[in-house]
C-alpha cells in the first residue's frame, strides 16, 4: 500500500519536541503545504511541526500532478464568482508551477513537462470549459477525435512531490524541525500544546490538510472527504501526459518512468471517505486489464473538496491562519496559498487571500453543501439506528451496554469506542488499512484507536482483552 514517491527515497529524520519552544512563526503540518511555506519563510524565526514524519500525509500519496488545469473548474467559478475571481485562480496556480520550474534551476528534483488533457464522450460537456478558457485567455486546444473530445493545457508539469519537498528540506537550515509532536489545542496568547510541551509563538499557520480543532465559521461543516485508488501499471508511452475524464466515475491518469520502466498511474473508484467499497482494488485492475495485467503498486489516498471549488485560505483569528480545501488539486494549492500567506505575513499583504477568505459563506449557498449536510445527517442516523452485530472486524458489538467496534488478530482483541470524538459520528472499518474512519469529517484511527488524522485531535477509547 506503498505509493511510488515513497519507493526510492529516504527523507531526514528530525526530533520530537523534549522542552517547551517559543519562537516567531509556527508552522503545524510538514506535507508539501508546510514545507513550502516554512522554506518561503526561512530567514524567519521558524518552527516547523508534524504529528508524524514529514510528507507521510496526501502529498506523499497523489498522483503528482503539477497543473493550473483542475478539472472543468473554471466555467464553474466564472459562473458563480466572475471573471476576476476565476482568473486569479488561474493565475495563482500559474504563479506555483513557475515557483517549482524556477526552484529546479537552483535543486535536483524530477519535474518533466508535459500537456494535460481534460477528456469528454460528450463535446457539450467541455464545450462551456473551453468557452471558460477563451474568456479567461487561457491558452489551450480543443480537440475532437472519433469517441471523444479533449481540452488541452499546454506546458504543465509533473513532478516527484518528495523529492521537490526533500531538496526544501535541505536548503532551509534555520528552521527548527520537529517530528511526531501532535498540536492538540491552541489559546489566543497564541501558545501551541502537544500532549507534553508548548509551543509559544507569534503567527501560527495550520497546514493540516483537514481544518482540525477549528469549528469557526463552521469550517467543519463546509467541506466533503473524498478517497480515491491509485494502481501503477506497465505502459509503454511515447511523449508524458496528464489526463483525467469529466465523465462520471471520472478516471485520472499520468505517464511515469519508473527505475528505467515506463508506467501509467490509474486513478479511480472514488467514494466518500468512511463509506467503503468493499473491492476497489479488484474493480479498478478489471477496468485497466487492457493496459496490463500487471500492477506495480497500489494504493490509496483521500483529499478535502469544498462546495465553491475553492480552498480556504486565510485568518481566522489574529494571527491564526488555515490553510485546506484543495480539491484534488493540493500540489499547485500548497504551493499558491504558500505564496500568498507567506506575503500576507511578510508584507502584510491580505488582499490576495479575499476570495478564498474562511468567512465567507457564499460556499454554504450551494447544492452540494446543503446535499452532503444532510447525508452526514442521515448516515448518523442510519448507524445510530440500524447497527448489526457481526463477527468479523469491524463489527459494531455491544459490551457492557455500550457500542464498540470489534478487531481480532492472533494477540488480542480490541474493542474501540464507535463514536467520533469530533462530533460522535459511527465509525466505519476499513479492511485494506485496517483503520476505523468517520464518514462525517473524515477522522481517521488505527485498528487500535490511535488516532491518525482528522479533525478530532484525540484518539479512541479502547478496550484490550489479550489472548492467552
Ligand atoms: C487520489 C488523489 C490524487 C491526487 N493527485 C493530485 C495531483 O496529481 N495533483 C495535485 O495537485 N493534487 C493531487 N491531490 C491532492 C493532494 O494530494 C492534496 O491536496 C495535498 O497533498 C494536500 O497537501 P497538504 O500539505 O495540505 O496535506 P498533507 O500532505 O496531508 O500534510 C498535512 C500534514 O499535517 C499533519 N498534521 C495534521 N494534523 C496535525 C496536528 N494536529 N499536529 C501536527 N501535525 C498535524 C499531518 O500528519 C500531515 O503530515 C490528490 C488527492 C487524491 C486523494
Amino acid at each position: 500500500m506503498q505509493s511510488i514517491w515513497k519507493e526510492n527515497i529516504q527523507l531526514n529524520t528530525y526530533p520530537t519536541l523534549d522542552k517547551d519552544e517559543s519562537c516567531q512563526i509556527c508552522i503545524v503540518g510538514a506535507g508539501l503545504n508546510g514545507i513550502v511555506l516554512a522554506y518561503l519563510l526561512k530567514d524567519y524565526d521558524v518552527i516547523l511541526v508534524d504529528q508524524d514524519t514529514f510528507m507521510n500525509g496526501s502529498s506523499s500519496m497523489n498522483t503528482g500532478k503539477l497543473t493550473a488545469q483542475h478539472n472543468d473548474c473554471y466555467h464553474k467559478i466564472l459562473k458563480k464568482y466572475g471573471y476576476n475571481v476565476a482568473k486569479t485562480y488561474y493565475e495563482h496556480n500559474q504563479k506555483a508551477i513557475e515557483q517549482v520550474i524556477q526552484w529546479h534551476k537552483e535543486y535536483n528534483f524530477t519535474l518533466t513537462q508535459c500537456d494535460t488533457y481534460l477528456y469528454s464522450k460528450n463535446e457539450d460537456s467541455l464545450q462551456k470549459e473551453k468557452e471558460a478558457y477563451e474568456t479567461l485567455q487561457i491558452p489551450h486546444h480543443f480537440h475532437h477525435h472519433k469517441t471523444y473530445t479533449t481540452l488541452s493545457m499546454e506546458q504543465q508539469y509533473q513532478f516527484h512531490p518528495i523529492e521537490l519537498a526533500n531538496a526544501l528540506l535541505q536548503n532551509m537550515p534555520k528552521v527548527r524541525c520537529f517530528e511526531h509532536t501532535q498540536i492538540l489545542k491552541y489559546d489566543t496568547n497564541i501558545t501551541l500544546y502537544t500532549p507534553n510541551h508548548t509551543i509559544t509563538c507569534k503567527q501560527v499557520i495550520f497546514t493540516t490538510h483537514s481544518p482540525s480543532m477549528f469549528n469557526e465559521y463552521f469550517l467543519f461543516s463546509r467541506y466533503k472527504a473524498y478517497s480515491s485508488y491509485i494502481l501503477a501499471k506497465p505502459y509503454a508511452y511515447n511523449k508524458p501526459f496528464s489526463a483525467l475524464s469529466i465523465d462520471q466515475p471520472s478516471i485520472s491518469l499520468r505517464t511515469i518512468d519508473y527505475n528505467q520502466d515506463k508506467y501509467l498511474l490509474i486513478c479511480n473508484e472514488d467514494h466518500r471517505f468512511g463509506v467503503h467499497n468493499t473491492t476497489p482494488y479488484k474493480n479498478l485492475k478489471h477496468k485497466t486489464q487492457s493496459i496490463s495485467q500487471e500492477t506495480l503498486l497500489q494504493w490509496q489516498n483521500h483529499d478535502y473538496e469544498t462546495f465553491d471549488l475553492l480552498p480556504f485560505i486565510g485568518e481566522i483569528k489574529e494571527n491564526i491562519y488555515v490553510t485546506f480545501g484543495y480539491n484534488l488539486w493540493g500540489n499547485s494549492w500548497s504551493i499558491a496559498s504558500s505564496l500568498l500567506l507567506s506575503q500576507a505575513i511578510i508584507n502584510h499583504h491580505q488582499e490576495q487571500l479575499y476570495n478564498y477568505r474562511p468567512q465567507r459563506i457564499t460556499d454554504c449557498l450551494t447544492l452540494p453543501f446543503i446535499q452532503n449536510n444532510i447525508d452526514t445527517l442521515y448516515l448518523w442516523l442510519k448507524y445510530v439506528i440500524l447497527f448489526h452485530y457481526h463477527k468479523p472486524n469491524g463489527s459494531i458489538i455491544l459490551f457492557n451496554k455500550k457500542k464498540y467496534g470489534y478487531y481480532e488478530d492472533d494477540k488480542q482483541k480490541i474493542l474501540v469506542d464507535i463514536h467520533c470524538p469530533h462530533l460522535g459520528c459511527i465509525l466505519q472499518y476499513n479492511k485494506y488499512k485496517e483503520t476505523w474512519d468517520c464518514p462525517c469529517h473524515a477522522s481517521s484511527f488505527n485498528y487500535d484507536g490511535k488516532r491518525l488524522s482528522g479533525p478530532t485531535t484525540k484518539s479512541l477509547a479502547h478496550i484490550t482483552i489479550k489472548k492467552e
